[in-house]
């Protein structure tokens, strides 16, 4: 993640900040340029264009929408095409928690230059039912279709989302996590099933167009193979060609995104004795877009080795609890190659 700071006092802001801690400044992440800008009631002049406060300021969304959005809310709030009810208090409450999580996406994918085309433009393109299932009367399968990523807010509730965790036995299971892996799906559909991609992606991946269904059917009954390790990033990724491909692309934003996060602090790593790893410094890159994976995998193997150290130090699990063997590493290479190919200028439009 990017570093963001008070555009008055130049104190070091989170991305989910509303108020300086420092100065108590208002402030708001302008979309076109990531950037955070002073965030007054009446709104105010960005680089000649007039913004205003997302009307979901009082629900923490600290995002800028543009005067003529029409809708009064910013790009992230737009692409929910589906949200609890207004008399929904509690299900509201962990969609102010989930939206956090979807602009940590939104910003990353468009750090990345990843297209990103709203469903309320165009059909089949990329919006979110962010929904309850602890609310009456409501279904909620997190997935991806046509271009619509559901989420159940209940998984922004600790306890919940703990207690399925362990019964599936994930190393990892984080509400961002989530919208990094079902975003995927959509990426794999728009940019890799609807192109020339797809060819390659068969060979790597599998053929997706074996049946869903039995693949879900077979996974619940038997689990995944003993030997799942040897070339696969989880267990749910043998599953089925596309959850291999979604799983891929999560763990690629995983990586990228905590390498900028140490490149925003300047953090450099110092290699002496580490098994399969050549002494020296490796200092992570704030962006990896002219980088190869392979590239990416040598700053990145020494950064979560170290980092899971910090973990244990402080008496948590590993920050990155998974092991890249090589077939997983070329199938994160085919990811950073199509992400890099089908870069554009400007994501938020
Ligand atoms: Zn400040
Ligand atoms: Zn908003």
């Amino acid at each position: 993640m990017r570093l963001f700071r008070c555009p008055r006092c130049r104190a070091v802001a989170f991305i989910e900040t509303v108020v300086c801690d420092a100065c108590g400044l208002q402030m708001g992440l302008h979309p076109p340029t990531l950037s955070m800008r002073p965030a007054p009631e009446q709104g105010g002049d960005v680089e000649g264009t007039w913004w205003f406060p997302c009307s979901n300021r009082s629900w923490r969304c600290n995002w800028l929408a543009a005067a003529d959005s029409g809708s009064g809310q910013c790009v992230s709030c737009r692409l929910t095409r589906t949200r609890p009810d207004n008399a929904d208090t509690l299900a509201l409450e962990k969609l102010a928690t989930a939206s956090a999580d979807k602009r940590r996406l939104l910003v990353q994918l468009a750090d990345l230059g990843l297209p990103l085309t709203p469903w309320h433009e165009k059909k089949g393109g990329l919006g979110f039912d962010l929904l309850s299932s602890r609310s009456s009367g409501n279904r909620v399968v997190i997935g991806h279709a046509s271009g619509i990523v559901t989420i159940d807010l209940a998984e922004s509730l600790d306890a919940h989302r703990e207690a399925l965790r362990i019964s599936l036995g994930e190393p990892y299971r984080t509400m961002l996590g989530h919208f990094r892996h079902e975003v995927g799906h959509y990426y794999q559909w728009v940019l890799v099933e609807q192109t020339d991609w797809i060819a390659e992606c068969r060979t790597l991946l599998g053929d997706e167009r074996t049946s869903y269904s039995d693949a879900v059917a077979r996974h619940y009954r038997t689990g995944a193979p003993r030997d799942w390790n040897e070339g696969y990033i989880s267990e749910y990724a043998t599953m089925h060609p596309w959850e291999d491909f979604a799983e891929c692309f999560a763990h690629y934003l995983h990586l990228t995104s905590t390498l900028q996060t140490a490149a925003s602090g300047s953090l450099t790593v110092r290699i002496e004795g580490v098994p399969h790893l050549p002494d020296g410094d490796v200092t992570p890159r704030s962006s990896y877009a002219d980088a190869t994976m392979d590239e990416i995998l040598a700053d990145w193997i020494p950064l979560a080795t170290f980092l899971n150290r910090v973990n244990r130090a402080m008496g948590k699990g590993d920050l990155y609890p998974f092991g890249i063997v090589a077939p997983v590493a070329r199938k994160l290479d085919f990811v950073h190659r199509v992400v890099t190919a089908s870069r554009v200028e400007t994501p938020f439009g």
